[in-house]
């Protein structure tokens, strides 16, 4: 007869076998890691030393830390001590400008012996910011050199997220330093800013990605967890219910001891690890919100910045830089479509008696007043632009001379009737025009503006206040 006893000592045995065989599962999964850990360490310190010695030829400081780094990788020499020649050698490197590029490829020789989920991360981020900062070098001058080895140091030390946090807030500050300085075109620099950003989105979308893996693997871990110990739990209950299975009971109890210990530190570690990943998650997240801000204003402060520089102070209206850049436009669209377009150069008439007899304040006011009159009378698409102290063009696409003409004797005709009132007299103002359009076999803009400069100096020459389109 199969007695009640009989049936729990079937139930309990039953299930420490089912535990015997989750622990044999996890021994040999571990069994396989340390396989695979193994083979891999016994495959680089097998080549690794072949390699480095090509490499340690010389005297210096990187080459000696070659040589250090095979003999010790031939002699078997422990991993702690193996991690800190990398150390050196990282350093030698930055030293000896022989980094960034090498850094790719070192990536991950040893590291990959020992990453956890969050090494793995910062790893990432390094190589990232590293790909960042080696963009910024093909792009920025000499004199930032320092400023970016700097970073460079930094970010090969990195430990922890800390530590990327300040990286992150140099490099900003970089670029910041970088907008604010150059004297380069400010398109190019704003979409290269634009091209910087987008790359911080990028590793910011990939850091998403990357904690997505750890939160499941951290939810797998965890079922697998609750349902070994609510095993136990109910094992654990069964075997107090009698005396007289005192023996299974110690067997087991010593079994699900042992156990039980290893999972608390198993989740303990989990939970720490976890912690750390969450905490780094909310570092990063607001971060890169900050980042992307900072750059945003600093793009539209260059922006700014650019809207300055083409402006001329005394008028308001565009300088030379801005008209340079408009013709060499039109330009070239001439040249390729064959599109058309006309100059004009206006000069003020004697403009050097209206300063002497007037004083210079008048004259500058002139200078305004012809900018003001002649904006309304131009087409939306035309410039005009300050050349240099009395002299100002105008700039004029898809018009041919004709329409030039007209458009000039408008701004002639608007000028001579302005008066300006000094003490008692009236003080008045002229132009002479000169204008031309584009035409087969201009090769530059240049040969576009001498034809306009020409055609000013007859009409001077005819007696000014008129208009001349060649
Ligand atoms: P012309 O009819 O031949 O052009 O005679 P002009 O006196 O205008 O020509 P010139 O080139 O000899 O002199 C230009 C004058 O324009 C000299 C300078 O005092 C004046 N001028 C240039 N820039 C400015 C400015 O920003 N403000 C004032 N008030 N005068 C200026
Ligand atoms: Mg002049
Ligand atoms: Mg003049």
């Amino acid at each position: 007869m199969v007695t009640q006893l009989d049936q729990q000592v079937v139930v309990l045995k039953d299930r420490v076998k089912k535990l015997q065989s989750q622990k044999d599962s996890l021994i040999k999964e571990l069994d396989t890691i340390e396989e695979k850990f193994e083979n891999q360490d016994r495959l680089y310190r097998k080549y690794f030393p072949i390699i480095i010695d090509m490499v340690a030829a010389g005297d210096t400081y990187f080459a000696r830390a070659c040589n250090e780094l095979s003999g010790a990788l031939k002699k078997g020499t422990s991993f702690v001590k193996i991690a800190y020649i990398f150390e050196q050698l990282k350093t030698a490197m930055i030293k000896e400008g022989i980094g960034p590029a090498p850094v790719k490829k070192k990536k991950g020789f040893f590291a990959s012996l020992m990453k956890s989920p969050t090494n793995n991360f910062i790893e990432d981020f390094k190589q990232s910011y590293h790909d960042i900062l080696n963009n910024l070098r093909s792009t920025l001058d000499k004199k930032y050199a320092t400023r970016m080895d700097n970073i460079t140091t930094r970010i090969l030390n990195a430990a922890d997220t800390g530590d990327i946090g300040d990286i992150r807030e140099s490099l900003f500050s970089l670029v910041f330093v970088y907008i604010s300085e150059t004297n380069q075109d400010r398109e190019k620099v704003n979409s290269f800013v634009q091209d910087i950003v987008g790359k911080i989105l990028d590793i910011e979308v990939k850091i998403a990605t990357s904690y997505d893996q750890t939160s499941s693997l951290f939810s797998s871990n965890s079922g697998f967890e609750t349902l070994l110990s609510s095993e136990m739990t109910d094992l654990q209950t069964t075997s107090n219910v009698t005396s007289s299975l005192d023996d299974l009971k110690i067997q087991i109890t010593e079994r699900l001891t042992s156990i039980e210990t290893a999972l608390k530190k198993k989740q303990l570690k989990d939970k720490a690890i976890q912690a750390v990943a969450e905490k780094n998650r909310h570092i990063f997240k607001s971060g890169f919100a900050k980042l992307k801000q900072e750059l945003n204003e600093a793009t539209q402060y260059s922006e700014k910045l650019e809207e300055k520089l083409n402006l001329d102070q005394l008028t308001g209206s565009f300088n030379r830089r801005a008209y340079d850049k408009k013709i060499e436009d039109e330009m070239e669209r001439f040249l390729r479509y064959g599109t058309i377009f006309s100059l004009l150069v206006i000069d003020a008439d004697k403009f050097k008696n209206i300063n002497d007899r007037y004083g210079h304040a008048i004259g500058d006011k002139c200078l305004q007043e012809i900018i003001k009159r002649s904006i309304p009378l131009l087409r939306k698409n035309d410039m005009l632009a300050r050349y240099g102290g009395e002299e100002f063009v105008v700039v004029m696409p898809e018009t041919d001379a004709a329409g030039a003409k007209e458009a000039a004797e408008k701004i002639r005709q608007t000028i001579e009737k302005i008066e300006f009132l000094y003490k008692n007299e009236t003080v008045k103002v002229t132009v002479s025009v000169g204008g031309t359009q584009v035409q087969e076999g201009d090769a530059n803009h240049l040969q576009v503006f001498e034809r306009a400069d020409i055609a000013v100096y007859k009409a001077k020459e005819n007696g000014r206040n008129q208009v001349l389109v060649h």
